[in-house]
């Protein structure tokens, strides 16, 4: 019985403790997630995003590019067809709208226009939380976008939490030492349906990947399959 009763106690404090680090997920009703390309938003936080609408809140799917170049054989205007096809199924699949800005796959660009064409679309959706690249990674793309991001956060005077995720850890997403995590385990099914949309991609390989990520921070989070992320802080 005082076994059992240690082992309940126990439970308890992991399932509060779980529990606890997911408070910082509520309170937002409007989430804009920015990834480089198609497939980006849906591996880097599908889980999260899948959560979040289950909370009632509405979240945007934003591609900075429409992966223009992620074809091997096909032109820049077929592969945009192909990949914004997918990146719409994929956003049927998680309930989600998608936006596609006008930046080009492995061309992607930082110079005035584009700071204010990101600070100007963040503006128009008037989010309260952004989810995007976490800055130092191999993918020149995930970088410009993380540096857009946060350009714009600045410039509209903080007026929205922003949250850096990770993809392909390692290979492309380096040095990422998450602070908050979010349970996905309900939501990993939904989610590689949801990136699998993604067919031109190759996204078994993808699969392996981030199923082993998902996996990792599910172990530091104590559950089965977890997304994590960090906070910018709040500075001038
Ligand atoms: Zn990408």
């Amino acid at each position: 019985m005082k076994k059992l009763l240690i082992f309940a106690t126990i439970f308890l404090l992991a399932i509060t403790q779980i529990q606890a680090a997911e408070h910082w997920l509520e309170g937002y009703k409007k989430v804009l997630v920015i990834g480089a390309h198609p497939d980006d938003p849906e591996t880097m936080c599908g889980g999260t995003i899948l959560k979040l609408k289950a909370m009632g809140v509405e979240v945007v799917s934003v591609y900075l590019t429409s992966g223009e170049a992620g074809i091997r054989g096909k032109s820049h205007e077929e592969s945009r067809t192909i990949r914004q096809a997918e990146a719409r199924r994929a956003c049927e699949v998680m309930g989600v709208r998608p936006i596609f800005m006008t930046q080009i796959d492995g061309n992607a660009e930082v110079n005035k226009a584009r700071y204010t064409e990101m600070l100007a679309l963040i503006k128009a959706e008037k989010p309260d939380m952004v989810i995007t690249h976490w800055p130092i990674d191999s993918h020149r793309d995930h970088r410009v976008c993380a540096v857009l991001v946060y350009d714009a956060w600045r410039q509209s005077g903080y007026s929205f939490d922003l949250y850096y995720g990770e993809v392909m850890t390692g290979l492309q997403t380096q040095n990422f030492t998450p602070t908050l995590w979010v349970d996905i385990t309900d939501y990993h099914n939904k989610k590689v349906e949801a990136y699998k949309c993604h067919q031109s991609q190759g996204m078994n390989e993808v699969q392996e990947y981030h199923d082993t990520m998902e996996r990792m921070r599910g172990m530091e989070s104590q559950t089965h399959h977890a997304e994590a992320f960090i906070k910018q802080n709040w500075g001038k």
